[in-house]
């Protein structure tokens, strides 16, 4: 089971005199659980995504994000591991490194690229997760190593061409209709050209078959909700519900509405007001936010400050 800790994180843009939008975010997220994250428009939460997977148009000011990883989730790393390997500061990684570790944040809107099918897309990414991991899970040891040697220079073999584990179009080709029933999606997608006409409801879809593609620890999902049609609504929350149930996933799912939440049973609910986490509850806080809005989430915080 995997965990991400995120600790009073402060945050702001990245240029000189950059708003303050994060002020001392407090939010743990557990594989295999559902965190729902409301709030109101311009409270900070598109920004806290961007900040986890550690985009740079913004600047980290405090605070801390932990990814903490068990066997479980480093089965797939054939090296000798110690204990840096399962706890890792992911403000000290960059953004390729903190998904190849596990945290997914949806390519919201990846461009048209002319040619490229989405089947060449998700493998592409799946060989470059595989890639990344063998080379951060061997890092630190090629470091150990150069640390020991007491002459002060690396002595570790040169590193030979990849022995990557890439993954073979036969076993994609598995894993990719494995991944598809289970999202109940249409195999005729996957020989479309990557986002070429692609409706909205159809990029949330790729979204979440992205999420089920690369197993990640936790998939941040910003608004994946907005504009779609009762339909794709659902489709879209089945497919996240399969992410926790079948896989596993922990589930940051970022949302302005309830409506979500009648189809995506949260086990958490946390409410976002001026850049802060200030209330968390169950299920029955967005049943309650829906009835009476955010005004009394404030007032409350703002007698308990
Ligand atoms: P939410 O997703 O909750 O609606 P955001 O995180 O998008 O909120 O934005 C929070 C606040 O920070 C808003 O006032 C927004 O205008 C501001 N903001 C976010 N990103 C930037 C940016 N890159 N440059 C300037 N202001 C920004
Ligand atoms: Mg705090
Ligand atoms: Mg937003």
């Amino acid at each position: 089971m995997a965990t991400l800790e995120i600790n009073d994180l402060h945050a702001r843009v990245a240029e000189e005199d950059g708003e303050r939008i994060l002020r001392g975010v407090d939010l743990t997220v557990e594989s295999g659980d559902i965190h729902a994250l409301m709030g109101p428009n311009g409270s900070g939460k598109s920004t806290l995504a961007k900040v986890i997977a550690g985009h740079p148009a913004y600047e980290v000011t405090g605070g801390e994000i932990l990814l903490h990883l068990d066997e479980e989730d480093v089965a797939d790393i054939d090296a000798e591991l110690d204990d840096e390997d399962y706890h890792w500061k992911l403000l000290e990684l960059e953004p390729n490194e903190r998904a190849a570790l596990g945290i997914f944040l949806g390519f919201q809107y990846p461009a048209e690229i002319e040619g490229v099918t989405m089947t060449n897309f998700l493998r592409q990414a799946l060989n470059a997760k595989a890639d990344e991991r063998e080379e951060l899970f061997e890092d630190e040891e090629a470091e150990a190593d150069a640390d020991e040697d007491d002459e002060g220079y690396d002595t570790s073999p040169m590193e030979g061409p990849a022995d990557d584990g890439e993954i073979g179009v036969a076993e994609f080709q598995q894993i990719l209709s494995e991944k598809m029933e289970l999202l109940d999606m249409d195999e005729k997608f996957m020989q479309r050209y990557l986002n070429a006409g692609f409706s909205g409801g159809e990029k949330k879809q790729n979204e979440v078959l992205q999420a089920a593609m690369l197993e990640p620890a936790v998939a941040v999902l910003d608004e994946i909700d907005s504009g779609l049609d009762i339909d794709r609504l659902q489709d879209v929350s089945k497919g996240i519900n399969a992410l926790r149930d079948e896989q596993g996933t922990g589930v940051l799912q970022i949302t302005h509405y309830q409506r979500i939440l009648d189809y995506v049973e949260p086990d958490h609910v946390h409410v976002m007001l001026d850049g802060e986490v200030v209330k968390s509850g169950g299920a029955e806080l967005a049943e309650k936010l829906e009835d009476k809005g955010y005004d009394w989430v404030r007032e409350d915080a703002f007698e308990a400050a």
